[in-house]
């Protein structure tokens, strides 16, 4: 079996799901802003609200984009299939 290619790292734990998993990727863009964001801004306040904040605090430095081709397909090999 040969491993070609890959796309989209596994979801982090609690990402609520298929659909949680892609609101979050709203979350990397960082000139992403919700509606509470721009409330935000026109009142002088954050850059961002509480919410977009937290969560991008949150995923840390989780990286939807870092698929570890290379150790699946290492797995993949030792794997009698
Ligand atoms: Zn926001």
């Amino acid at each position: 079996m040969l491993l070609l290619d890959g796309g989209r790292a596994c979801p982090p734990e609690d990402a609520g799901g298929c659909d949680g998993f892609m609101e979050l990727l709203e979350f990397f863009d960082p000139e992403a802003t919700c509606d509470r964001c721009e409330q935000e801004q026109e009142e002088g306040g954050e850059d961002q609200c509480t919410e977009c904040r937290e969560t991008r605090q949150w995923l840390g430095n989780y990286d939807p984009d870092d698929v570890p081709l290379a150790k699946f397909a290492a797995e993949l090999a030792k794997a009698r299939l």
